[in-house]
């Protein structure tokens, strides 16, 4: 027996489906109207995802270079700092310990030093390097859409800076300038050092923190002037002071005054603990980053173009090749100056220029004699 179903919506040209459909177009309309307010045929979501970091990009655009001097101080006054504690702390314990390692122990700790802080000056002062105002450009690669000017090869615009930069890195707030063609080696080298400069102090600075931090208290509590007596009974400090003589209160001020010390140190000693291990972490973390972008001939900018184009060469079915990797023991050698210069650049502080005047660069497609 067959079943019947009843549906108002269903049922032909009632007063309900005429409304119903009625309703169902409207609704339909006003999707279309609320979905072409906002269609781009452009839109993707690394589009939106651009726009929705649109506010963290303004704000880094407008207070990098605000923060910048700030930042520079801040850092200056940490190595300050660790400075100060190595010579407060660190050198009198070695010397009391061995005179001859001491000796060993400060030379190449102001080895390094003068290296972190040339390589950090060099930074800040050296500038990244600009095309030409108003000079010829022998070869542009593309146009500037905010200078309207035109850009060489391997140069990208600098939001902070407000310029065109040659071999654009990045911007670095920590120099408060530009880390491109001219002062990239600087940047880099200010890192390594660094980085050296805190294992060595970790190293030599363990068993002093160890020392500090876990006293021997038999040795703390000796010579401590309050006495407990046969009795065990505490007797008031008040009372006790009273019955005191002015050598034995000299003695009490004395240890107070020790022990202020002490305190102050271990203070130290703990805050240059906690530098040591956030910056080591840092930097590890950015030379191994910065590292690997020299190993492949690339800029962080580069990295991401690059990137973008091995993904696109990979679809179709090609392989992709940076023009700049002259393979990885080349690339290191063109980056640090070795074709021109000796080790010695890299191990003492050296103001020489980069290969080229970043202007126009060779790439593994030239002849193999030197273009520039
Ligand atoms: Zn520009
Ligand atoms: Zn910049």
């Amino acid at each position: 027996m067959a079943k019947i179903h009843w549906s108002i919506f269903k049922s032909p040209k009632t007063l309900v489906s005429i409304m119903w459909m009625y309703l169902n177009k409207k609704w339909w309309r006003l999707k279309l109207i609320i979905a072409s307010l906002f269609y781009n045929d452009f839109i993707s979501w690394n589009y939106a995802c651009d726009i929705a970091l649109e506010p963290i990009f303004w704000f880094v655009e407008n207070f990098t270079g605000v923060i910048g001097p700030i930042l520079i101080v801040m850092l200056l006054s940490l190595t300050g700092l660790m400075i100060y504690t190595a010579y407060y702390i660190g050198i009198p314990y070695w010397w009391e310990k061995s005179p001859s390692i001491t000796i060993i122990l400060l030379i190449i700790g102001h080895w390094l030093l003068i290296n972190v802080l040339f390589h950090y000056y060099m930074g800040v002062k050296v500038p990244a390097g600009n095309p030409p105002e108003g000079g010829l450009i022998p070869e542009a690669v593309s146009i500037c859409k905010k200078c309207i000017k035109p850009k060489p090869p391997r140069t990208h615009h600098c939001s902070i800076c407000q310029k065109c930069v040659l071999k654009m890195d990045h911007h670095c707030p920590w120099l408060n300038n530009c880390v491109g063609h001219y002062n990239h080696r600087h940047f880099f080298l200010y890192m390594i050092f660094t980085a050296i400069g805190i294992i060595f102090i970790m190293i030599f600075g363990v068993e002093i923190a160890y020392q500090e931090i876990f006293p021997d208290y038999e040795q703390e509590l000796d010579g401590h002037p309050v006495k407990i007596n046969n009795n065990f009974e505490i007797i008031p400090v008040t009372e006790m002071m009273d019955h005191l003589s002015h050598e034995e209160l000299d003695e009490i001020a004395k240890h107070e005054y020790k022990i202020k010390i002490k305190e102050t140190r271990r203070r130290l000693i703990i805050f240059a603990g906690l530098i040591c291990v956030t910056g080591l972490f840092i930097l590890v973390g950015l030379i191994w980053w910065h590292g690997k972008l020299i190993t492949n001939g690339e800029t962080s900018i580069e990295a991401r173009i690059n990137s973008k184009e091995i993904d696109k060469y990979n679809k179709q079915g090609k392989i992709y090749q940076n023009p700049y990797d002259f393979g990885i023991l080349e690339n290191w050698k063109i980056f640090l100056g070795l074709k021109q210069h000796s080790w010695l650049c890299v191990l003492l502080p050296s103001t020489h220029s980069p290969r080229g005047n970043g202007l126009t660069w060779q790439t593994i497609y030239d002849k193999k004699d030197e273009k520039i």
